[in-house]
């Protein structure tokens, strides 16, 4: 098995704003731990530097002055009609080089789209992707271009059927709203439910139109879900949906901002249930594309990007991180010694009430979802 791992520092260059949760170093820190494991090193692992993408690449999917609004904002400056494309101060600030960065996120996953596509590999990682809020003509949620759904419209164009699972904490509502009417792509979201968190979409009756019936699937999670329950849910409904669904490739986003302490959502995942999703994913598909996503906690992002890492290329780590790591991670303000630390100890006062509404929307989804994609 081969896999490709597409990265660039020039990532650095960039700053979305002293007090913006989305920090660049997340992602240089992640690689430094990847490294420092020697998985980079692997005979069957191909480092790929990233190449920017064309804009032309990007105009599959987003609007002509969109993007023309994101080329003049790339300069730095708040200009006139900003706010009507969601750019502004907040979430989505203009800073020097924005539309830069978007450009080279996206080339990163069509490098990684390509890669499997032509049958290079089967796996590919392009851990700056996954900005699966953004729309047609507007940034949302940290997003200014949608990579996922910009890597989709690529693999569809060559006749590919692709089942796109996300499990960041955050509903992957650009992705579902960009294929909800059609049943070449088959997404499906799991994520903290939209009372309590942005976007506020993602309820499980969310289940795509006309063509598209039955192809957009929802697992909102109620706050404070944990490892058991989650993984319990997934189970249940993605891979009986993946095997009948039959995809020439599966797109994953991977957020990490699904932990019990991520400082923005209220998931109480743990690394552990996240290597358990990862390794089920693994033996969902022979072709994978892999991208980031959320995760507002470096020390969280870098050690369970390194644990995908090592799951998509069959290896097992050892518990204490590397000594040449350690080193320079502490003075990037990171102070874990190992990689998954010990189980953490349940709450469970919320366990009983969360699996009882699971139990409700699992039912939903195989009563009403998945006869559809069953055909
Ligand atoms: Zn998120």
């Amino acid at each position: 098995m081969k896999t490709a791992f597409i990265y660039t520092d020039a990532y650095l260059d960039y700053d979305y704003g002293p007090t913006h949760p989305l920090r660049i170093i997340r992602l240089k820190l992640t690689y430094e731990l990847i490294k420092a494991y020697g998985l980079l090193d692997l005979p069957s692992v191909q480092f790929i530097p990233t190449i920017k993408a064309e804009e032309k690449e990007l105009a599959v999917f987003h609007s002509q002055e969109y993007m023309n609004m994101l080329r003049q904002a790339n300069e730095g400056y708040l200009l006139g009609d900003a706010y009507f494309y969601g750019l502004g101060p907040g979430d989505n600030p203009i800073f020097p080089g924005l539309f830069n960065l978007s450009l080279l996120v996206t080339g990163a996953t069509l490098q990684a789209v390509d890669f499997v596509a032509e049958g290079k590999g089967e796996i590919s990682f392009n851990i700056a992707g996954g900005l699966h809020h953004a729309m047609k003509a507007r940034a949302s949620g940290f997003c200014y271009i949608n990579d996922p759904v910009i890597g989709i419209m690529r693999l569809l164009s060559r006749g590919m059927r692709v089942a796109y699972i996300d499990i960041d904490a955050h509903h992957g509502d650009g992705v579902q709203k960009a294929f909800y009417g059609t049943d070449q792509v088959l997404t499906i979201s799991l994520h903290e439910t939209g009372y309590t968190l942005f976007p506020g979409t993602g309820f499980e009756y969310e289940i795509g139109e006309g063509e598209g019936e039955g192809y957009s699937v929802n697992l909102p999670f109620p706050s404070y879900t944990e490892d058991e329950v989650y993984v319990w849910a997934f189970e249940e409904v993605v891979p009986e949906l993946v095997h009948a669904f039959k995809p020439d490739v599966v797109v994953t986003q991977l957020g990490v901002d699904t932990f019990y302490n991520d400082p923005l959502t209220n998931l109480h995942l743990s690394i552990l249930g996240y290597e358990r999703i990862l390794k089920r994913i693994k033996d969902l598909t022979p072709r994978w594309v892999a991208l980031g996503g959320g995760g507002y906690d470096i020390s969280n992002v870098a050690r369970a990007w390194t644990l995908a890492w090592a799951v998509m290329n069959g290896i097992e780590l050892k518990e204490e991180l590397p000594e040449s790591f350690l080193k320079e991670a502490v003075k990037m303000g990171m102070e874990e010694r190992e990689l998954r630390g010990p189980p953490r100890t349940s709450l469970h006062s919320q366990n009983k009430e969360n699996r009882v509404e699971m139990e409700r929307v699992v039912h939903y989804i195989k009563e009403t979802v998945l006869p559809k994609v069953k055909g």
